[in-house]
């Protein structure tokens, strides 16, 4: 499976994996999660900032939303 870094387009490697057990309607199931990284470090953190800075961009807009929410179920 192809898995292109989003930023410079190079091949990610796996830096790590995982297992998670689920459960659901009583069976049991196994899932491997992996980790992808872009190969080129500096490139990795950059895609990660930016990553964070769209997280806290997100965020804030729900906190906003909800802000306005109460706002308006005060009047
Ligand atoms: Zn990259």
């Amino acid at each position: 499976m192809s898995n292109p870094c989003t930023r410079c387009g190079n091949e990610r490697i796996v830096s790590k994996t995982w297992k998670e057990v689920v459960v659901s309607y009583g069976r049991t199931t196994t899932i491997t999660h992996a980790q992808f990284v872009c190969i080129d470090p500096k490139c990795q953190k950059i895609v990660e900032s930016e990553l964070l800075a769209q997280k806290e961009k997100r965020e804030a807009l729900a906190n906003q939303k909800e802000l306005e929410k109460q706002a308006r179920a005060k009047h």
